[in-house]
């Protein structure tokens, strides 16, 4: 579906990603995952072009990413950025027909087709009581969830999501990521997710890319990539990883400064 062939790109003299080569399957669940700045949301802008690589290409089903025109990538791929704000007082449906550009003529108005759509990615999202609210008076949760609708409604088959769950407490978190899982289950969408949340990543996605300084510091299936050493390398502290009782994926556990607990376990 998404194919990276040894991609680097720089904003200026260094390089933020090297040589990044990976393919993205149909209807996979990625996880994005490294320290601040190794170049995740980076990494997550190349994929729609809203930049472009100085070597290498994207090709998404067998087409350069460079040869696309812009509401053709649009309809493939659609991006819910880390600050989901907006500066103008949109009303939510206002906003989520916003997803529908990429779909209309020359004139830009909405037909009752594209109201059909924004009105069925609002339900899916939970967000039709809240169709006529104006989008700067939303808590965190709900404002992600209206990014998510236009997404939807831009019926992309990738979605990329920019640290979905950063700000939101635990039940919107939950909520917000299950949501996230049903649209790539059900409906089959591909999801591309950066998260700073290693225990969110860990159980929700089919593989993850550990990045490191802008390069593929290991990519694999969330057995083979969270482990202690992995983590421990990459993020420079120490981590104490386990299996999630529930789910048996990996689990993360933080450790204070000068805590022995990992010595200490292993020995007892
Ligand atoms: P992450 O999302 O993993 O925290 P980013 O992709 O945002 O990392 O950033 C990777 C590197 O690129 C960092 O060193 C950051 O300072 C740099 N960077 C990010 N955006 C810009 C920009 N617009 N101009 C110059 N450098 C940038
Ligand atoms: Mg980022």
């Amino acid at each position: 579906m998404i194919d990276l062939r040894s991609l680097s790109f720089r904003y200026r003299q260094d390089w933020v990603l090297q040589d990044i080569s990976f393919r993205i399957e149909k209807g996979e669940f990625i996880g994005v995952i490294g320290p601040n700045g190794s170049g995740k949301s980076t990494l997550l802008k190349t994929l729609c072009r809203l930049l472009s690589p100085q070597k290498g290409e994207v090709l998404v089903n067998s087409t350069p990413l460079k040869d696309m025109k812009q509401g053709e990538i649009a309809r493939k791929i659609a991006v819910v950025p880390q600050e989901a704000y907006s500066l103008f007082p949109f009303r939510v449906v206002e906003m989520v027909l916003m997803g529908r550009s990429p779909y209309l003529g020359h004139l830009m108005f909405e037909g009752s087709k594209d109201l059909e759509i924004a009105k069925k990615a609002m339900d899916w999202t939970e967000i039709l009581p809240i169709s006529e609210r104006s989008v700067d008076e939303l808590s965190g949760g709900e404002r992600k969830r209206v990014f998510i609708a236009r997404a939807l409604a831009q019926e992309p088959e990738v979605i990329l999501l920019d640290e979905p769950t950063a700000n939101l407490d635990i039940h919107h978190q939950v909520d917000f990521i299950d949501l996230i899982l049903s649209l790539n289950r059900e409906r089959g969408l591909t999801i591309v997710m950066a998260s700073h949340d290693l225990n969110i990543a860990s159980e929700y996605c089919d593989r993850l890319i550990l990045l490191r300084g802008g390069k593929i510091y290991k990519i694999g299936p969330p057995r083979e990539v969270i482990t202690r050493e992995n983590i421990e390398e990459v993020y420079g502290c120490k981590v104490w990883v386990d299996e999630n009782p529930i789910s048996k994926m990996p689990r993360i556990t933080l450790l204070k400064k000068g805590e022995h607990s990992i010595e200490t376990l292993e020995r007892d």
